[in-house]
């Protein structure tokens, strides 16, 4: 049996960074770590977009940065400006490849495929596994994507689209996001907030190459790359020993409205770096009571009244910009989560939070 003075349970964006992050501040010098995944290759799989609220160790793994964006209803589109907290996409597969070459010059780090041949007794486990039992009372975001490259080298790439909601609803909430990397290549993703009990919302491909076609007027591309995924809106129960503490989703970093994951993860792993050597004495990071409390009412609203969420949407984005990002980033000030929740159809909010 091997002895690690720590063990990071999940290879993935959160155990990952949180080794990035031990190996950047020294702390792995005279500490052994091992990093357990199961996984048989690191390629690309995921994209990880946000507004860059917070400094991270990853700029050089970004396609791109856009200072504005938009959001569309029927006949209506709002534009948005974020040039303070410009969005971001980061490509995992650079990511990985950042992250594995400056580990694997330190010795004290070993990648294992099993935890089976450790002592786990003596060690501080990081764990990002989670174990969901299918609910269907459970919200998900689920969505597939299609990064294309077009012929005609006309998209505009300064702008990207955060949600298009002229589509089919069925009895969700549904909408394309376009992340326009260049002239001729872009990520159109469709995006489904739902519990993922009506199958026919999964045609995911049917979906994409008809938005392209029809609704973004691109008949000539070519699908470079393909991501499917799904996020749960809830948090993930977990069962924990004393000396594990969990990261990642499992660890409760998904902004639940929102899907946003990344830039908690970044943090959180910030915060077990600095306080290593005390992580059991400190409080606990999470995300603020405040959010937790105002997303439950938010997506209690989602899934009793989908049909209303395009238009809730559109609206909070005509409050003042900044404001907006700010409260979906976890950022904001109670002035301005007042202002937010003053944009929500109050009667609606009102009877759910009773
Ligand atoms: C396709 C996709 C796109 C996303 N896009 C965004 C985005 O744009 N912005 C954002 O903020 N968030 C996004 N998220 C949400 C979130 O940021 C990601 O899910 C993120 O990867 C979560 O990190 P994690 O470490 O918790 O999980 P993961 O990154 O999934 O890591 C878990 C790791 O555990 C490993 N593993 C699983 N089971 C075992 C086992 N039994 N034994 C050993 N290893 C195991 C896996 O191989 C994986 O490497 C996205 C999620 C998905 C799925």
């Amino acid at each position: 049996m091997k002895d690690f003075d720590y063990i990071i349970i999940g290879g993935g964006c959160a155990g990952l960074s949180l080794a990035y992050e031990l190996e950047i501040k020294k702390k792995l010098k005279n500490k052994t770590l091992a990093i357990i995944d199961n996984r048989t290759n690191y390629n690309r799989d995921k994209t990880w977009s946000f507004w860059k609220v917070n400094p991270h160790n990853f700029d050089d793994c970004v396609i791109k940065n856009w200072k504005d964006f938009s959001i569309n209803i029927p006949n209506k589109t709002n534009y948005v400006s974020c040039a303070r907290t410009p969005y971001q996409s980061i490509n995992s597969g650079l990511f990985y490849k950042k992250i594995f070459n400056r580990l694997e010059k330190n010795q004290n780090i070993k990648f294992l495929k099993t935890i089976n041949d450790i002592n786990v007794s003596k060690s501080l486990i990081f764990n990002s596994l989670h174990n969901i039992k299918p609910n269907k009372k459970d919200l998900w975001q689920h969505f597939a994507g299609f990064e294309i490259e077009v012929e005609k080298k006309n998209l505009d790439s300064e702008i990207m689209n955060l949600m298009d909601f002229d589509c089919e609803q069925k009895n969700s909430v549904h909408f394309f996001y376009t992340l326009p990397y260049s002239k001729s290549r872009a990520l159109v993703e469709t995006t489904w907030l739902s519990n993922m009990m009506d199958e026919t919302e999964k045609n995911y491909e049917d979906q994409l190459r008809n938005y392209i076609e029809k609704n973004l007027n691109i008949k000539n591309y070519k699908i470079l790359y393909e991501e499917q995924g799904k996020i749960p809106l809830f948090h993930p129960t977990t069962v924990k020993n004393n000396n594990e503490i969990s990261i990642g989703t499992a660890g409760g970093m998904t902004r639940l409205s929102t899907g946003y994951t990344f830039l908690n993860i970044q943090e959180h792993s910030k915060y077990i770096c600095n306080n290593l050597e005390k992580i059991n004495k400190v409080k606990k990071f999470e995300i603020k009571k405040k959010y937790k409390f105002l997303d439950k009412i938010f997506l209690k609203v989602l899934s009793k009244h989908p049909q209303r969420m395009p238009e809730i949407f559109y609206d909070m984005f005509t409050a003042n910009n900044e404001k907006v990002i700010n409260f979906l980033s976890n950022k904001s000030s109670v002035l301005e989560d007042i202002s937010i929740i003053l944009k929500m159809p109050k009667l609606l909010f009102l009877r759910e939070l009773i």
